[in-house]
């Protein structure tokens, strides 16, 4: 591979972590050839992605960019890989990320892979991707001088290089129609704060909790573990909590009431434990889980809070 360029973006003044995945990717590829990466971020982040593998840093610079403005970047995007001659652009695939990345390789007139888990050079460059909601994998072959790609989240490892990059700034030339589309205010989801996607504990609740009222012991047993909440698909339908579909990897998960549906699995695949708590020996769920308890999720969350709370009281 020639010349590849990374989109980092930043999540809460620090480099978002599929964005770090996105370079080892990036590297990967690479082969030992120049990875540029294009950040969109704090400048003072730009030192660390030389650690991760990138051996120049473009730091995106216009005022556009102090509030997150896809159609702006997808613009930085394109006439920065025309200008390094980039063979390969691959961006993080958060929803932040393929919205960028689609926006950028319409533009441009390529077409673009979305979530993709491996790729494998050659021509065309065959990729392997996440299609709905990550339940089947799909084997899609590029035809494209400018390859456009996207990691899906936790489908690499991040991994340092310890490397040290160059550090230029990049100021692209942007149309007013360029600026139209962007954030002007951002509504916190949850009140504790911590985000799915991040999150090292998620304690999950589905259809089993009843009502919205019924996921108070999820809550409590998630505030007590400070842990994220989650939920199945079905609750966000019935309208009881707002998120679902985000790829998580925590090392616990805990979900109850939850069947166990082949979509909800594939979106904690990189769970590294999974304790489910079901009253249906049977359901799917059970099989897919490291633990499992067998009962009313009504009476076992309560009763793990009440000994979590014991044993810190002791
Ligand atoms: C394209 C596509 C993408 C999708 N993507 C997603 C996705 O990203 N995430 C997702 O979650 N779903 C997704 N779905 C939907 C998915 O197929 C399931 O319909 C959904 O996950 C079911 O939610 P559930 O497990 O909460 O509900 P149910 O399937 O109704 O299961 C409820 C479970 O709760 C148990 N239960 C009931 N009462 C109790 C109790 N008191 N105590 C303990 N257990 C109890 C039952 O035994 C049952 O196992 C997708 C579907 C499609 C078609």
């Amino acid at each position: 591979m020639g010349t590849t360029l990374v989109l980092v973006m930043t999540a809460d003044a620090a480099v978002d972590r599929v964005s770090q995945q996105a370079l080892t990717f990036g590297v990967g590829l690479a082969a030992g050839g120049p990875v540029h990466a294009l950040l969109v971020g704090d400048p003072a982040l730009a030192p660390e992605l030389g650690e991760w593998g990138a051996s120049e840093v473009h730091v995106a610079d216009h005022p556009a960019f102090a509030s997150f403005a896809p159609d702006a970047i997808a613009a930085t995007i394109v006439e920065l890989a025309a200008g390094l001659g980039a063979d390969l652009v691959v961006g993080p695939g958060t929803d932040d990320g393929n919205t960028v990345m689609a926006r950028a390789a319409a533009r441009a007139g390529h077409p673009f892979a979305a979530n993709c888990t491996t790729a494998v050079l050659g021509s065309p460059i065959v990729v392997t991707r996440q299609r709905w909601g990550g339940s089947l994998f799909e084997e899609a072959a590029i035809h494209a001088e400018r390859v456009m790609l996207t990691v899906a989240p936790h489908a690499v490892v991040a991994t340092r290089t310890g490397g040290s990059a160059a550090v230029r700034t990049f100021t692209p030339s942007l149309a007013d129609e360029d600026l139209l589309v962007r954030v002007v205010d951002r509504i916190p989801a949850t009140a504790s704060g911590v985000s799915l996607a991040e999150a090292r504990v998620v304690v999950s609740g589905g259809r089993g909790a009843g009502s919205a009222e019924g996921f108070a012991p999820v809550v409590e047993l998630a505030d007590l573990l400070g842990a994220a909440v989650g939920c199945s698909r079905a609750v966000t339908i019935a309208g009881w909590r707002p998120q679902t579909g985000t790829k998580i990897a925590p090392d616990l998960y805990i979900l109850a009431g939850i069947s166990g549906a082949t979509q909800h699995m594939a979106g904690c695949r990189g769970a590294k434990v999974i304790l489910a708590i079901n009253k249906d020996a049977e359901a799917p769920v059970m099989t897919g889980a490291d633990y499992a308890i067998v009962g009313d999720m009504r009476e076992v969350l309560p009763a793990i809070s009440a000994e979590i709370r014991r044993r810190r009281a002791g």
